[in-house]
């Protein structure tokens, strides 16, 4: 993918709609047991040790932890980001139409990956994610940021709670049709920016997962009776 050409040491990848649902379930273990198999087979193709990824149970809040090989292979509950400066931990977290947010700083050798739906950019998850890097070494203008694949200006109809909650961000509104829609890829772009992020250093892919069904799940259009999601990793391998 474009977005990781700053990227190039480690494992940074985002699945499709071809590798399946890549959900985690913990509350319906039939469903885990497809799920959990799509999501290993995608980080086996890539020569990702399930064992070693650490994942989230999100909440959209702004909750980053910063993990290691303690957590390796589990799944922690209420975090929607994590940052990590230790090789052979793959990060990794679900996602069907909100914004996955890739960061790396190569100075030294920090890596985090933020859950951006727009609660939790409302909420704080991109200073908190800032944050939790420079707590392990990362200086803000350091760090590549590369935001993947997600829903887009096209397909983001924010009602008014969405739009109160980034009034200060009005070039991010648009109204077509009477209705109106955001762009949170703009949003969380100015966000980085805001927290040091320089600008030459934040990617973003402008593929939408609501204009790609042959490519991506996406909630918001199909409205599943069970959410099916990408799954984002990244990782530096040890070696
Ligand atoms: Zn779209």
């Amino acid at each position: 993918m474009e977005i990781f050409s700053r990227f190039p040491t480690m494992h940074a990848a985002l699945s499709g709609k071809g590798d399946g649902s890549c959900r985690l379930w913990h509350s319906k273990p039939d469903l885990d047991k497809i799920t959990a198999a799509n999501r290993e087979r995608f980080f086996e193709t890539r020569n990702i040790d399930p064992a070693r990824v650490v994942s989230v149970l999100s909440e959209h809040e702004a909750n980053v932890r910063a993990v290691g090989h303690a957590e390796a292979g589990q799944a922690l509950p209420r975090t929607d980001g994590l940052v990590t400066r230790e090789r052979d931990i793959y990060l990794s977290l679900t996602v069907g139409d909100c914004l996955p947010i890739y960061l790396h700083d190569p100075k030294t050798g920090t890596i985090g990956l933020l859950h951006g739906g727009w609660r939790g950019l409302a909420a704080g998850i991109i200073p908190g994610g800032i944050e939790a890097m420079r707590s392990l070494g990362a200086a803000p203008e350091d760090i590549h940021a590369a935001i993947g694949p997600s829903i887009g200006p096209c397909h983001f109809e924010g009602k008014e709670d969405v739009a109160g909650a980034f009034a200060e961000f009005p070039d991010a509104h648009e109204v077509r049709e009477a209705k109106p829609f955001l762009d949170l890829r703009a949003i969380a772009r100015d966000m980085l920016a805001e927290n040091g992020v320089l600008a030459e250093r934040i990617a973003i892919s402008k593929e939408c997962t609501a204009c790609l069904p042959d490519k991506y799940f996406s909630y918001r259009r199909d409205k599943p009776e069970f959410v099916e999601t990408m799954v984002a990793v990244i990782g530096i391998p040890d070696k």
